[in-house]
């Protein structure tokens, strides 16, 4: 969905979307939606500045880092962002390169993509680590078994190189 700003009525309109997880490709082989995501939000141009105002309430599904299960995570949150045109932002940012600049998004002064602005706005509430508990136990490294599901056949005998010169010692072989 593309927002033209010649529709906008005296520089202010609104709009609001559900997305079917079909319809919206994150682009993020981590990352998908796993039930309709919604938007909506406010638009107000002044001059060559658009302030868009929202709000996102998405479901997303990732894998847990230990066992890649299947986690589905709630995210919602609110946006505030600031686009110009490419040729204002070369002339304001030799004037004054201020780190408000820096969160603005240039875009070409005709339409803002509310598909992209969605798109980027779920992910940034991707967490970077998720696991399905606190305590996933993850994969056996030896036979690969998920270890939630039980403990597998494999014996986990850690020994320490010092008590094995021992044994072999004790065993005859030095
Ligand atoms: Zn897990
Ligand atoms: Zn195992």
């Amino acid at each position: 969905m593309r927002i033209e700003l010649v529709d906008l009525e005296g520089g202010k309109g609104e709009f609001a979307h559900v997305y079917q997880p079909a319809e919206l490709d994150l682009g993020d082989e981590r990352a998908s939606l796993c039930a309709p995501a919604s938007i909506s939000g406010r638009i107000r141009q002044t001059g060559n500045e658009v302030f868009v105002n929202g709000q996102v309430d998405a479901c997303v599904q990732v894998d847990c880092d230990r066992c890649l299960q299947p986690i589905k995570l709630p995210v919602k949150s609110d946006f505030s962002l600031e686009y110009i045109t490419g040729s204002e932002y070369e002339s304001t940012r030799t004037a004054e390169l201020t780190e408000d600049l820096m969160s603005v998004s240039v875009f070409d002064g005709q339409s803002l993509d509310i598909d992209e602005i969605t798109k980027e706005q779920v992910l940034l509430l991707v967490p970077a680590r998720s696991l399905c508990k606190e305590d996933c136990q993850g994969f056996c490294p030896t036979c690969g078994a998920d270890k939630n599901a039980g403990d597998c056949s494999c014996t986990e005998v850690e020994i320490d190189p010092r008590w094995a010169a021992l044994k072999n010692m004790m065993n005859g072989k030095s």
